[in-house]
């Protein structure tokens, strides 16, 4: 049932009527939101945006959690396989739901092959993880996956070959695989935002991928005196995908690419793009990078509660695999 804006305080018919039209249909969204979002919609002062906002918080439960009640939470975070049991293990048995999980690497380095697999993998239950205590099987239900391809790189034809593969149908997953293609950021941004109307229109949107994160925004935002606001908007794209893995139980994956950054001590290093604005914003990050033949090293750092550590896993014809 929908909620009623006109419970929260301050909010009459009207204003209610504007909250709607900028997208806010809901507490929860409104819970979530800066006070800077709610005053873009004309008519509401910070001091209004503000009570609205801790009202909606109360209603939403937002605020201080036990540790108990944190505990149970993550009980309803369920993980899927990437393909590969290394790799899974690595992620102590999967990519987890309500986190964003960044792959970097070079060209080549196979982050979009992983893109591709993860879609397939979600379609088939048996590479779906959770603990029937905390998720209940229904939400795990027809799951759907939306890809936003910035590059171009989403290949229908790899899908159903590596669908084959894992010994299922290749239309399936085509089926249950929104795909946009996003030729700049603010498409991609926006892009993002309507992942809401999809799971309100019925979709059981369980998995989010944005194939790259910041190649958009790497060229058009170029030069220091770009920086700021770049970093800015990265961070709004952040927040949506962050909010979506939280309030959906969704997995977000994103990929980056590296740049070569001077190095004090070895000359020269990679990093990912995006700095501290995409490292505080994904739970996971993965460095890839290329190894003999089919092989790639996966490498895991700076996660909140898992050791660095690396696994080895192979791109083949018929997909991820060890
Ligand atoms: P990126 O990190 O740039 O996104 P990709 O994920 O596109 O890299 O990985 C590209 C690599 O995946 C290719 O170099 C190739 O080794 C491998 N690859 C792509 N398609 C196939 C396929 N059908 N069979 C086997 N390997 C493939
Ligand atoms: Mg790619």
């Amino acid at each position: 049932m929908a909620d009623v804006l006109t419970e929260l305080p301050g909010v009459g018919p009207s204003t209610a009527d504007k909250l709607i039209e900028g997208g806010y249909l809901d507490f929860m969204k409104i819970a979530t939101a800066t006070i800077g979002e709610l005053t873009d919609i004309e008519g509401i002062s910070e001091k209004a945006a503000a009570k609205m906002i801790m009202a909606a918080r109360d209603l939403c439960d937002l605020g201080f959690k036990s540790g108990v009640e944190l505990l149970k939470q993550r009980q309803s975070v369920w993980r899927l396989s990437t393909g590969s049991t290394e790799l899974d293990t690595v992620l102590a048995g999967g990519i987890e739901s309500q986190s964003v999980t960044e792959f970097a690497g070079m060209f080549g380095s196979g982050k979009t092959q992983i893109m591709h697999q993860t879609c397939v993998n979600l379609q088939i239950r048996e590479k779906i993880f959770a603990d029937l205590e905390g998720v209940v099987e229904e939400e795990l239900e027809a799951p759907k996956a939306v890809y936003i391809d910035t590059e171009g790189t989403f290949r229908p034809e790899r899908v159903v070959q590596m669908a084959e593969g894992a010994g299922i149908d290749g239309q399936t997953v085509l089926d249950n695989t929104f795909v946009a293609r996003a030729y700049n950021s603010d498409m991609q941004m926006l892009f993002a935002e309507k992942i809401e109307d999809l799971i309100k229109g019925g979709n059981n949107i369980k998995l989010v991928i944005i194939d790259s994160l910041t190649s958009t925004f790497r060229n058009e935002f170029t030069g220091r005196g770009k920086l700021a606001e770049r970093q800015q908007k990265l961070g709004r794209h952040m927040a949506t995908l962050n909010k979506l893995a939280d309030l959906y139980n969704c997995i977000v994956l994103v990929t980056n690419q590296v740049a070569a950054k001077p190095d004090a001590y070895f000359g020269v290093a990679e990093q990912a793009i995006g700095g501290h604005v995409v490292g505080h914003a994904a739970t996971f990050r993965f460095f890839l990078r290329k190894s003999k033949g089919d092989k790639r090293v996966a490498k895991l750092y700076d996660s909140p509660h898992l050791p660095d550590s690396e696994a080895v896993f192979r791109i083949t014809e018929k997909g991820i695999q060890d």
